[in-house]
Order: C-alpha cells, then sequence, then structure tokens
C-alpha cells in the first residue's frame, strides 16, 4: 500500500525529500513542526507521522482529561506564530501558591511580582495540539496518517518507514512519539528511565464560586503531592465574569494510593480532595471520570543522531509536580527555530551535523537542570526525614516573604528559560 506522500519502494521518490519530518503529533511534535516552518520558509517541505489526527473539542464538549499550566514565554511564541488558542477552553493563571494542609501559605508568586498580567494558562491537550496543528496546517504542513515502525539511513538521507512498508526520505527526522520512547530505543539511543512507583490522578471539578487564577499545590506528609489548577469550565455561559469556576486535579501519589482514589466515586473522591484542599477552595462537584498516569522519570543520555533529532518526552520526561511536561518540549521548539534560522544565512540543511550540535549545545543544560530541580524536589518530600521536609517548608516561607526572590521566581515562570 502507498500512503499519501509515502512511496513503497525506495527507488521510487515520492517527490523530493522531505526538509523536516517529525515522527509524532503532540503538542511537542506540532510546535516543531511550526518552528521549522517559519524558520526555513514556505517553500520548504515539512510532514508530521502520526495515526491520531487532532481534533478540536466542539464548543461545549466536556473538558479531556490532561490539562496543561503552558508558561507565558511560550504563549507570546505561539501567538507571534499566529496560534490562535481558544479562550472558552482556557483560563489564566495569575498566582501559584504552595500551602500547608493548616492552610498557611509556604510559597507564594504571583504575577505582579514579574509585571505581568499572568504566569500562564491552563489548557486541554487536545485544545492546544489541535490549535499549533490546525496553523501549521495553513501555512503548508501536511500530516500523514501513519505509524512509523522503522528509521534508517541511507544514501545520506533518514528514512521512514511505516508497518506496510511504505517510505519517506527526510533530510532531518525529529522524534517526538512521547514518553514511551519505543522508536527512540528501536534506533539505539541509551534510555535512561526511573519509575516513580507513583501514578498522576487526574480529575476536574467544579466549584461553589469562581476562584482568583491561582494555581495550588500540596505537599503532604504521605509523600503525595495534590495540585488544582485552574480550569475554564466550556458548559458555562461566556459572560465575560473574571477568575475560573472550575479546577482540575493532578495528584501525583503512590501506585495503591492512585488505585483506591480511582474506585472512589465522584462523591467521596470530592470530599477527600476537600480534606486537603478545603480550606483554600470550595470545592463543589466531581465532573469527570477520575484517570491515573504512571509516573516516569527518562532522559536520554544524547538526544541527536545522523539527521535525527529528539524532542519533547521522547528526550526527557519529568515528574508533572512543577507541570513543566509541555514547556520543555515547547522549549525545544523555540529553541530549534533560532537554531534553524541561524543556519539557513549559512546555507546548510536541516539535519546537518552542525545544526544538531549547536541545538544540542542549547538544550541539554537547561533540560537537565530542570529534570534535577524537579528530582531533586520530589526527593525532599519523598525521602528526606520529615524534620528535613519541615524545615524545607519554613525556609521556603522565609524565602518567600522577599521581594527579590518572588520577582526571581516569577520572571523564570513567565519566561521559562530556553
Ligand atoms: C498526569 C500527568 C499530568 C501532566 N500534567 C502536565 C502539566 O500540568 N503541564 C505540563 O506541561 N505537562 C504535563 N504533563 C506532561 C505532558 O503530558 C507531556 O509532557 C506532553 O504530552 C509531551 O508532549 P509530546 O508531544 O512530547 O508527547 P505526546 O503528547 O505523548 O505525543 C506523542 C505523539 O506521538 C504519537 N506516536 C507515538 N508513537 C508513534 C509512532 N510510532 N508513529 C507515529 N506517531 C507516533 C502519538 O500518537 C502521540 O500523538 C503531564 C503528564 C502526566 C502523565
Amino acid at each position: 500500500m502507498v500512503n499519501a506522500g509515502f512511496s513503497s519502494t525506495a527507488s521510487a521518490w515520492p517527490t523530493r525529500p522531505a526538509d523536516v519530518a517529525i515522527v509524532g503529533g503532540g503538542p511537542v511534535g506540532w510546535a516543531f513542526a511550526l518552528a521549522s516552518r517559519h524558520a526555513l520558509g514556505a517553500e520548504a517541505r515539512i510532514i508530521v507521522c502520526d495515526p491520531q489526527r487532532p481534533q478540536a473539542p466542539a464548543d461545549q464538549a466536556p473538558l479531556g482529561a490532561r490539562v496543561y499550566l503552558v508558561a507565558e514565554g511560550h504563549l507570546r511564541w505561539l501567538a507571534a506564530s499566529g496560534v490562535c488558542l481558544p479562550s472558552t477552553r482556557s483560563a489564566e493563571v495569575s498566582r501559584i501558591e504552595v500551602l500547608a494542609t493548616d492552610g498557611r501559605a509556604q510559597l507564594m508568586i504571583d504575577a505582579s511580582d514579574a509585571a505581568a498580567e499572568r504566569l500562564g494558562l491552563t489548557i486541554e491537550h487536545d485544545a492546544l495540539t489541535a490549535a499549533i496543528a490546525s496553523h501549521a496546517r495553513t501555512l503548508g504542513v501536511t500530516q500523514h496518517a501513519v505509524r512509523v515502525e522503522a528509521l534508517t539511513m541511507l544514501d545520506g538521507v533518514r528514512w521512514v518507514e511505516t508497518a506496510d512498508g511504505a517510505l519517506e526520505a527526510a533530510r532531518l527526522v525529529v522524534l517526538a512519539d512521547g514518553r514511551h520512547g519505543a522508536l527512540a530505543k528501536r534506533a539505539g539511543f541509551e534510555r535512561l528511565e526511573r519509575d516513580y512507583g507513583q501514578v498522576g490522578v487526574v480529575a476536574h471539578f467544579r466549584l461553589g464560586r469562581r476562584d482568583g487564577g491561582a494555581a495550588r499545590q500540596w505537599f503532604l506528609p504521605d509523600g503525595s503531592i495534590l495540585a488544582l489548577l485552574p480550569l475554564a469550565d466550556p458548559q458555562a455561559p461566556q459572560d465575560g465574569s473574571p477568575g475560573n469556576s472550575c479546577v482540575s486535579l493532578v495528584w501525583s501519589c503512590a501506585t495503591e494510593r492512585g488505585e483506591a482514589l480511582l474506585a472512589l466515586g465522584p462523591k467521596a473522591l470530592t470530599e477527600a480532595v476537600r480534606e486537603v484542599a478545603g480550606r483554600a477552595v470550595g470545592l463543589a462537584e466531581c465532573i469527570s471520570a477520575p484517570v491515573a498516569f504512571p509516573l516516569t522519570l527518562a532522559r536520554v543520555a544524547d538526544p541527536v543522531g545522523e539527521r535525527l533529532l529528539l524532542a519533547g518526552d521522547a528526550a526527557h520526561a519529568v515528574h508533572p509536580l512543577a507541570g513543566q511536561g509541555v514547556n520543555l518540549g515547547l522549549a525545544d521548539a523555540r529553541v530549534w527555530q533560532a537554531v534553524l534560522a541561524e543556519a539557513r544565512a549559512v546555507g546548510c540543511d536541516a539535519g546537518h551535523a552542525l545544526l544538531l550540535s549547536r541545538h544540542r549545545r542549547r538544550r541539554q543544560g537547561p533540560v537537565l537542570a530542570m529534570q534535577a530541580t524537579i528530582d531533586g524536589l520530589w526527593r525532599l518530600y519523598n525521602r528526606a526525614p520529615a524534620p528535613l521536609a519541615e524545615l524545607s517548608g519554613r525556609a521556603m516561607r522565609a524565602l518567600s516573604s522577599l521581594p527579590a526572590f518572588r520577582h526571581r521566581l516569577a520572571g523564570a515562570a513567565v519566561q521559562i528559560a530556553v
């Protein structure tokens, strides 16, 4: 069988090789497509291979399970790239609060500390991916609805091969196939993985009264971390009232505890969350069936191969405690756009080794730093003796009272170092 744009034999080229072929059409894969299009211009051939086509949720459709807090710096990049995010399905985040179970704030970061109007937006996985994909398509990026099985080097180009033997040649393949990293392993990348022995339990709740755009987090004595993110309510009338009327839960906890939470009915789950968050947030009802995701730390020793670049979760998966998963992947795409634009001036193609090593140099440090920070924080609360964790809570409260510290943190939250 020959797929649109693919050829069934290596000798019959479908057209000239793609400049960039992206395997995996999640938010990061499509962000790379957009970045490549802007850097290389309209003549470049850019394709995305993914059997799933991104679907924008219908206006009043129930909210999808996975919700991201996308940092303001990335939102500005998306807007400057022409992407329009649906306002009915996103909520502004103007404050981040880390709280103790007695309701005392241990750390507070406000957008005003960074002289910004907001720190970011929360948006569902499907709405974000579909918005980026839809704009990339209007700029001429094409999607092949195929599952890729192998990546081979031959005659100086990368060959992308599907299960039925169809082929596509590319100057560069960006592998953004998500956290399982199956293709990266097959392509010989050394992938380091550590299972946290935890799951992230996700569910959405309606509030009794509107809230003011705060993302809140509790580090609990049993080592679990409960986070509530502001959430849009697509089923509520759009009357322009400020604040959010729903929240999204990510409760990172031991696998057995996660299974127990999944087994609770909506009322009992609301009660369990209220026991932790009740002083800060007025939960009314649970409006989605809870789902759980296994949590792992993963990274590759080197994200670059011959005419091959790993990006997003395929290159680095992190614990969701800092909400950085998709932000790290969007940072990969922004840096790639800058590197590729520089290359165009000197006339090398997208898969040139010089470009790939420049991208590696710019991303390896920030990615490692972010992974070490998130993992270190997780260890502090899960592995450190209780007095040390309590001491760190007190230290956080003291630091949080310093305007200069809050200013630095807020600036970092808005920008996300790239
Ligand atoms: C519980 C939980 C909560 C999270 N919360 C947050 C949060 O608040 N903020 C945040 O920033 N991040 C969060 N994340 C992380 C976030 O989900 C990931 O970082 C993000 O999805 C990574 O995007 P991606 O495009 O790299 O991969 P994915 O979104 O996983 O996309 C991979 C794509 O590749 C395709 N694919 C796979 N194999 C193939 C193949 N062989 N051929 C072709 N296509 C293929 C798949 O169909 C899929 O579309 C959370 C994760 C979890 C588990």
